[in-house]
């Protein structure tokens, strides 16, 4: 190999791209399909056309080698499922009897049959359905998706690169069955697995397909010795099959660490690596294994994950680095485009000089082909670009609005103790107890109620000009009141105001900090039809004014018992955003934690003895591999203490998190230093609480008697059972009750009568004190 061939050869691709349309088509033909609105036939017509589109606009932008096979009318892992007839057994009949609908079964259930489950796709914000595998499980290929799709662009006359969720990745994420054992581990099925890929991949050639990509994201997670051979097995396999396309391994989100060695080895013809941040570590562990003689290498330098324009300058030398090690260096996005909106120049609200900095899915394919371009052809066919791209980033870099010397300022006074309370648990405990006066057994709730159709047409008429503001809060304090008067009647003790001004916990904080952007088409799929549009941590933040003060104070001024004021966390706060990427993710956390402590400290000024700072999203960012969690855990508690620390002993700090496993997090729930700790724990049978006491948790914690999740009232007795259950393993002294989460999704009728019942089963077992 030399390296003026690996750059002559360089094209441009990408792994996937966003599925929705400009104007989320396929939200509404897959929604109106479910509400019989849509044919079949019309539903399958609008996603061949946004397939369509995205091709021609991919390969108008000079994206050389476009990806198939990604598409999905709802999720690529569940597509994956059919393509290997993993079909659940309750769901057999169904797919038997009409594909479309057995598909839309298993991702979302029906009256009688659950769906899959549904869990987050590694760190994004994306959910995938979990495959659920067996002994008994029998795969069997249909490759009609994959096959189609790639003849569809075909017959554009483009070049097209299937992608497929590799088998090592797919038996990684899939989880045992129900009624199988928990120790099942669905690796075992790798070998009856592969056959099964071996047909596809034949399929695929036989419709004219040069090179198929298979993704194993999983590799750049922490593997035991024996998933390693899993995959080299895998790819010996693969690899060694006559007549197939061209393999290229892809991995991205991380570093491949030990798996790189191994799939360096494997007889494929290709691999793909992310070189963002991971491109250090990436660099090193090819250069360590002599590179990829005779292989195809796809550098994945574009963030594909984050907003910012690339820095060309700085990936053409790194993809000039990699000319060497490769047969064939290739540029791409880090990751498929689906984790990123569209087209930032659907923007119309934001401000030109900052919109510049931005690149959605796509202005990363002009980025992508622009490098590819400059790379094969030399820095002089792209001077143009370079420029437009220097003078974005130059302004960036110097803006006010991501240097601002007070934030800066205040940023780098901070000190251990700013981060610390006064005093230490035990002592403000006792002195919370006084202040407070509250029962053994406190309730309370998590902060929302019912979001209902009255509030969301309420921010609609504001919107359309329809009331004022003052008409708007006037509705908002309406439903305060409601919400006050609700929970004083059934006896909970600690109240809250409801969040009936929240839109999102996380939107509604930002609109409101200085140097976070919010945009109006920024969508991005969540899962299924459901779209976030996660706002942007683009410059220094700070907090003009108070955010929710008035709301809290008009609460408290309606009832004697403690109003909680309620916050979103910092950590949670970054999770949920598009985070910057020219300072550390830790400094973000800082500046976002100070403007928020302004916040807990008006919340402490102006009257509130109780204040919860959520943090969902604690353990959701946890990084890939675990040598990185230290790190990470670190800035992410001081970013909670220096949130919550500012206040007085007796004022109590409460935090709130929802997930099913935390075991790995509990040292780090304790280091928050929090008061209160209200936890997801109805569908587990309080298991958290278990998981806490092992710690040796010392504080006090409320795991959740009350599943908010599904429109079922729990019966008194339920939740008695559970409290008693939460008892063996905390103190009453100690223990909470409260739901799982937040009641915004419910509707009122079964808000009402499912609190009454928590309500009740605290007094009971109070008495059985
Ligand atoms: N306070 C928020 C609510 O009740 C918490 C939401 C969450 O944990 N996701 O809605
Ligand atoms: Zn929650």
């Amino acid at each position: 190999m030399t390296t003026r061939t690996a750059a002559a050869a360089a094209r441009a691709t990408v792994y996937g791209y966003p599925r929705q349309g400009r104007n989320r088509e396929l939200k509404k033909a897959v929604e109106g399909y479910w509400k019989g609105r849509v044919t079949a036939d019309a539903l399958r017509t609008i996603a061949a056309g946004l397939r369509r589109t995205n091709w021609r606009e991919l390969s108008a932008a000079g994206i050389t080698e476009v990806p198939t096979g990604d598409f999905s009318s709802y999720d690529h892992v569940l597509d994956t499922t059919v393509m290997v007839g993993a079909i659940p057994a309750r769901h057999r009949a169904a797919v038997d009897a009409d594909a479309l609908d057995g598909y839309f079964a298993m991702a979302r259930g029906t009256q009688d049959v659950a769906p899959l489950e549904m869990t987050k796709w590694f760190d994004t914000n994306y959910h995938y359905l979990v495959p659920e595998l067996g002994p008994q499980t029998v795969f069997t290929a249909d490759s009609t998706k994959q096959v189609t799709e790639f003849g569809e662009a075909l017959a554009l006359g483009l070049s097209p690169r299937p992608v497929l969720v590799g088998p090592v990745t797919y038996l990684l994420l899939a989880k045992p069955a129900p009624g199988i054992a928990a120790d099942f581990d669905p690796l075992t099925l790798l070998d009856r697995l592969l056959p099964v890929y071996a047909e596809v991949l034949a399929d695929l050639r036989a419709a004219g397909a040069e090179w198929v990509q298979l993704d194993e994201p999983a590799l750049v997670q922490d593997r035991t010795p024996a998933e390693l051979n899993a995959a080299a097995r895998a790819y010996r396999d693969l690899g060694g099959l006559t007549d197939r396309p061209k393999l290229l391994v892809a991995s991205y989100f991380d570093r491949l660490g030990d798996a790189l060695p191994v799939l360096a080895k494997a007889p494929v013809d290709g691999l793909a690596l992310d070189f963002t941040d991971a491109a250090a570590a990436n660099l090193d562990a090819l250069a360590a294994v002599g590179g990829l003689p005779g292989k195809r290498l796809v550098a994945g330098v574009v963030n594909g994950r984050n907003i910012w324009v690339n820095d060309l300058e700085k990936s053409l030398t790194t993809l000039g680095t990699l000319l060497g090690l490769a047969d064939r260096v290739d540029v791409a996005a880090s990751c498929s485009l689906l984790h990123v909106p569209l087209d930032a120049s659907l923007e119309r609200d934001i401000d030109p000089q900052i919109l510049r900095w931005l690149a959605f899915a796509r202005q990363k394919t002009a980025e992508i082909a622009a490098l590819a371009k400059g790379l094969a052809l030399g820095t002089d066919a792209i001077t143009a670009e370079l420029a437009v791209n220097r003078a974005a980033l130059s302004s960036r870099a110097t803006s006010p609005i991501t240097r601002d010397p007070a934030v800066r300022a205040r940023a780098a006074a901070v000190t251990g103790s700013d981060a610390r309370r006064a005093q230490a648990y035990p002592e403000r405990a006792a002195a919370q107890r006084t202040h407070l006066g509250l029962p053994l057994l406190p309730t309370t709730t998590i902060g929302s109620f019912p979001q209902t159709a009255e509030l969301r047409t309420a921010r609609a008429d504001l919107r359309a000009g329809r009331i004022d503001t003052a008409g708007y809060e006037e509705r908002i304090r309406n439903e305060i009141r409601d919400v006050i008067s609700f929970q004083e009647k059934t006896g909970i003790d600690v109240l809250v105001h409801g969040e009936p001004e929240r839109n999102d916990m996380v939107q509604y904080f930002a609109e409101q900090l200085t140097g976070y952007l919010a945009t109006q088409q920024g969508w991005v799929q969540s899962y299924g039809t459901r779209y976030v549009r996660p706002p942007v941590l683009a410059g220094d933040i700070s907090r003009p004014d108070p955010m929710t003060v008035r709301w809290t104070t008009y609460a408290q001024s309606l009832s004697d018992r403690p109003v909680k004021g309620m916050l979103t966390g910092p950590v949670t706060m970054l999770a949920w955003s598009f985070v910057r990427d020219d300072q550390p993710l830790g400094s973000t956390a800082r500046q976002v934690a100070l403007a928020l402590r302004d916040e807990v400290d008006d919340l402490e000024a102006n009257g509130a003895s109780v204040i919860q700072v959520d943090e969902p999203a604690l353990r959701e960012t946890l990084p890939l591999r675990a040598e990185d969690h230290a790190a990470y855990l670190a800035w992410a508690t001081e970013a909670f203490r220096l949130t919550t620390a500012g206040v007085r002993p007796q004022t109590q700090i409460h935090t709130h998190m929802c997930y099913a496993e935390f075991g790995d997090v509990v040292q780090a729930i304790d280091d928050l230093d929090a008061d209160v700790i209200s936890l997801e724990a109805a569908r587990s049978h309080m298991q958290v609480a278990h998981e806490l006491a092992e710690h040796g948790y010392p504080r006090e914690a409320g795991p959740g008697v009350y599943d908010i999740h599904s429109p079922r009232v729990p019966s008194q007795e339920e939740s008695a059972a559970l409290l008693r259950t939460g008892l063996e393993a905390i103190p009453a002294e100690r223990l909470w009750v409260n739901p799982d989460c937040g009641l915004k999704t419910r509707g009122w009728p079964e808000t009402r009568a499912s609190l009454e019942n928590v309500v009740a089963a605290a007094r009971t077992v109070r008495g059985e004190l």
